[in-house]
C-alpha cells in the first residue's frame, strides 16, 4: 500500500479504538487503587519551564541531554514538554504551598510524556505514565508502600511473574565519596568501556553501572558496591524497606547496579520487570520505576521536604497484556431502542428525539447518515434492541413516531411528546 502523505510524527503513535479498552482498564484499577491508598488527582500543563527538568531530572542525565523537546515562546522563555512526571509535580505543590497541608501530600498522575528517544519497541517520543508522588515523609515504610502499591496494580492487571529490583544509592553524605571510589576503579579501567561510558565517568559515573554493553558489564562486575558505601543513616533505611518488603513477602532482587539514571534519587531505587515465563529472564525493558528522592523539593526552590514516588509506562503494560493474551472485557454496548427515519424532516425531529432520550439516560442507537429504512433495521435487529421507534414524512409532519416491539412485531403509533414515557414503561416491564 502506498504510504500517505501525512503521518503521525516519528516515535509518536495514534491511540486507536481498539485500543483504547486498554487504556480504560489500566486507568480504571490506578484510579481505584490511588483511591484506597488516599491518593489525589494531579493534573500539570505538559509544557514547562525546561530549567525544571534541568534542575531537577539533572543536567547530565540522558533524559535532559539529548531527549527534552524544548521550544521557544514568543516571550522568549524556553518550555520543554515534560519528559516525566515528579518535578512538574514538585513545581505545583511548591507554588500552591502544599507544604501547609496535613503531611505526606499524596498525588497520582496519568498522562503523556515526551522524550526524543530512538524509537524502538517499547520506546517511543510520545508515551504514556502513570505514577504516584508521596511528599514529605521520610519513613522507610512509604517507599516499601509505594513499591506495593504498583506491584498490585500490575497484579490486578493480571500480569504474573513480576520481579522487584531494588538498590540504595545513598544520599549526599555518603554516595560523594562511593563515586570517587568507582570513578578511580572505572580510570583505571577506561581504554576497555565503551564510548558512552568513557564519556560518563566524567558526567554521571553511576550510569556506567547500567550499561548494557558486554564489555562495561564485565568491567562492572568486579567494581566496588554502593551497598558496602552506604553511610549508617542510608543503611539502616534500606534494611528496613527490605524488612517491610520481606514483610508483604513481595519478591524483589537485591540488584547493585541499578541506579535509575536520574540526579535527583537518594537511598531507595527500584524498577519492576516482568519475568517471561519461558525463559524467566527479565524481557528488557522495566514497566516502572522510581525510588526516594528528599532533595528534590530544595533543588526546586521549596523547603527541606523529603518525597518518593513512582512511574509506570502505559504502552509497555498495553504490550504486555496484548502479548500475554490478557483478556479485557469491552462493555458491551446494550441499546434497548433503535431510531430509524426517512426524510429530511424526520432527520430533524430525530435529532430532538435522540436529545430526549438522551436526558432521561435511556440508550438508543442510530444511523442518521442512512436514508435506506430496509439498512436501518438490519442494523436494528443486530444490536437486538427490543423497541425500534420509526419516524416517516407522514409521522413526521403528523409529530408521531412508530413504536415497534422487535420480539412481537407488534406496532403502534405515538406522539413524539410521548415517546420517552411509553418507551421507559414498556422497558420497565
Ligand atoms: P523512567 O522513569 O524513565 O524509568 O520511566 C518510567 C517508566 O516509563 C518506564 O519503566 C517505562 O515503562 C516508561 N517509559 C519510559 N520511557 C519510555 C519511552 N520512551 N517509551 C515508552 N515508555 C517509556
Amino acid at each position: 500500500m502506498k504510504k500517505p502523505k501525512f503521518q503521525s510524527p516519528t516515535g509518536m503513535h495514534d491511540i486507536l479504538p481498539e485500543d483504547q479498552k486498554y487504556f480504560k482498564k489500566i486507568y480504571d484499577v490506578v484510579s481505584s487503587v490511588a483511591d484506597f491508598y488516599g491518593f489525589s488527582k494531579i493534573d500539570t500543563p505538559v509544557l514547562e519551564d525546561a530549567e525544571i527538568f534541568s534542575r531537577g531530572t539533572g543536567e547530565a542525565t540522558d533524559i535532559i541531554k539529548k531527549e527534552m523537546y524544548i521550544l521557544k515562546t514568543k516571550g522568549g522563555d524556553f518550555l520543554a514538554l515534560r519528559p516525566e512526571w515528579t518535578p512538574s509535580i514538585i513545581r505545583a505543590y511548591i507554588e500552591h504551598g502544599m507544604y501547609n497541608l496535613p503531611q505526606p501530600v499524596k498525588l497520582w498522575y496519568f498522562g503523556p510524556c515526551f522524550r526524543y528517544e530512538h524509537p524502538q519497541a517499547g520506546r517511543y517520543r510520545q508515551f504514556w505514565q502513570f505514577g504516584f508522588e508521596v511528599i514529605g515523609e521520610k519513613n522507610p515504610v512509604i517507599d516499601a508502600q509505594i513499591i506495593q502499591i504498583c506491584y498490585n496494580i500490575l497484579k490486578e492487571l493480571k500480569i504474573k511473574n513480576l520481579i522487584v529490583e531494588i538498590n540504595s544509592i545513598g544520599d549526599n553524605q555518603c554516595r560523594p565519596y562511593y563515586k570517587k571510589l568507582l570513578t578511580n576503579y572505572l580510570k583505571s579501567r577506561e581504554v576497555s568501556l565503551c564510548s558512552d561510558c568513557k564519556r560518563r565517568i566524567k558526567e554521571n559515573v553511576l550510569r556506567v553501572l547500567d550499561c548494557k554493553e558486554e564489555k562495561c558489564q564485565i568491567i562492572k562486575s568486579e567494581a566496588p558496591q554502593i551497598l558496602d558505601y552506604l553511610c549508617d543513616e542510608c543503611k539502616a533505611h534500606f534494611k528496613e524497606v527490605l524488612e517491610f518488603l520481606d514483610e508483604i513477602e513481595l519478591p524483589y532482587n537485591l540488584n547493585p547496579y541499578l541506579v535509575r539514571g536520574l540526579d535527583y534519587y537518594t537511598k531507595t531505587v527500584f524498577e519492576i520487570f516482568y519475568l517471561d515465563s519461558q525463559s524467566e529472564k527479565d524481557i528488557g525493558n522495566a514497566l516502572g520505576g522510581g525510588g526516594r528522592y528528599d532533595k528534590l523539593v530544595k533543588v526546586l526552590g521549596g523547603k527541606d521536604v523529603p518525597a518518593a514516588g513512582a512511574a509506570l509506562g502505559v504502552e509497555r503494560i498495553v504490550e504486555l497484556m496484548k502479548k500475554e493474551n490478557i483478556e479485557v472485557l469491552e462493555k458491551e454496548e446494550n441499546f434497548p431502542v433503535f431510531l430509524a427515519q426517512l426524510g429530511s424532516l424526520a432527520k430533524k425531529k430525530s435529532l430532538r428525539i435522540l436529545e430526549d432520550f438522551r436526558k432521561s439516560k435511556i440508550k438508543i442507537a442510530e444511523s442518521l447518515g442512512r436514508d435506506s429504512l430496509k439498512a436501518q433495521l438490519n442494523k436494528a435487529n443486530k444490536l437486538n434492541v427490543k423497541y425500534c421507534l420509526i419516524i416517516g414524512q407522514k409521522e413526521a409532519l403528523d409529530n408521531e413516531v412508530i413504536l415497534r416491539n422487535m420480539e412481537t412485531g407488534h406496532q403502534e403509533t405515538i406522539k413524539i411528546e410521548n415517546v420517552v414515557e411509553e418507551v421507559k414503561k414498556r422497558l420497565k416491564k
